[in-house]
């Protein structure tokens, strides 16, 4: 949960100065379109913005988080704070007419009232087209968020009546530290994070036991390759195959493998702090010296140039075996 618009500088800095802003000038929109992907605080954000506005002590632009409207946000029981989500695989009419019905009253404790409408996107036209009437005449103390995923999705005369907010995906490192947050280890957050910019398909992976044993067997490969040469296509045959078993897991080893060559670059050019297998530091600073930048390069876009090979319709057992030929030389 997000508390404080402060923490938001690092993840959604242009999201945090344009909401803070509209509330210290008191200058509220009477819709928001809050956009962007899955996992960048959108609804958190919602909620936060939420019990700015109904907070009964704010503190400059941040809620007090201990008064009994900011606690009735908190636990999803404030009476004139509402949230639609879809029934089933669509927001029908019936829910914004609902909506429209318990907001024609006047609100509960005060004049003001919130809506969220989360996934607005999957709106039917007829529920749309409700809510458009309902966007037409705003309230003056009403205010509505739509989140979406979908922009696109949106109709554009509900579009033309919204502030546009657009959430950018979460840096690697915001990843990295929601995940040691949540208990991930250093080492498995740390890959994660620089594999997703969504945090929940990134808490997802990391407490998936079928990712960690990846890690596990691509470090087992890289270590064959490095110094059992004759052994490289033997594992691959008879370890790698198996838990790599469908082309979107094998796209998984392939990115795994690509990270640590590049973090074998990563070391030569001096920055070491970029190392994303972070328990392997030592190891690779060894090979680091060991290999040239050139050398380095040209093994990444191999790997990368079998990433693209597998799309097409290539035996991915030959793949990789012709891969890890490629990888132990020079
Ligand atoms: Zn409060």
């Amino acid at each position: 949960m997000i508390n404080n618009w402060h923490t938001l500088e690092s993840l959604q800095p242009r999201v945090m100065r344009l909401l803070t802003n509209s509330i210290q000038k008191q200058r509220l929109a009477h819709a928001y379109l809050f956009e962007g992907k899955k996992g960048t605080g959108k609804r958190d954000i919602g909620l936060l913005f939420a019990k700015s506005y109904f907070c009964e002590d704010p503190i400059h632009v941040n809620p007090c988080n201990k008064c009994r409207n900011c606690k009735r946000i908190d636990s999803g029981n404030h009476p004139d704070v509402h949230i639609i989500e879809p029934d089933g695989l669509s927001i029908k009419k019936s829910q914004i007419h609902d909506l429209q019905a318990e907001f024609s009253k006047s609100g509960v404790e005060s004049n003001k009232k919130l809506y969220m409408i989360i996934h607005a996107d999957k709106m039917t036209v007829n529920a749309a087209n409700s809510l458009l009437k309902f966007l037409e005449e705003p309230n003056a103390s009403t205010i509505a968020i739509l989140v979406t995923e979908q922009y696109h999705k949106i109709l554009n005369t509900i579009l033309s009546r919204c502030q546009l907010v657009q959430f950018q995906p979460l840096p690697p490192e915001a990843i990295q530290n929601q995940l040691e947050a949540a208990g991930v280890s250093k080492h498995i957050a740390a890959i994660v994070a620089n594999m997703t910019n969504d945090s929940e398909e990134a808490l997802e992976m990391a407490k998936d036991d079928w990712f960690a044993s990846a890690r596990t067997k691509m470090i087992k490969l890289y270590e064959v390759i490095v110094s059992r040469k004759g052994q490289a296509p033997i594992y691959v045959h008879t370890e790698w195959m198996n838990h790599f078993s469908d082309k979107e897991k094998q796209q998984t080893g392939l990115d795994l493998l690509l990270y640590i060559y590049k973090d074998i670059l990563s070391v030569q050019l001096g920055n070491k702090e970029q190392v994303i297998f972070n328990d392997m530091v030592q190891q690779l600073t060894q090979h680091a010296l060991q290999m040239t930048q050139r050398s380095v390069t040209d093994k990444m876009t191999s790997i990368l140039e079998a990433k693209n090979r597998l799309h097409a319709n290539v035996n991915p057992q030959l793949l990789m075996e012709q891969l890890v030929l490629t990888l132990q030389e020079g």
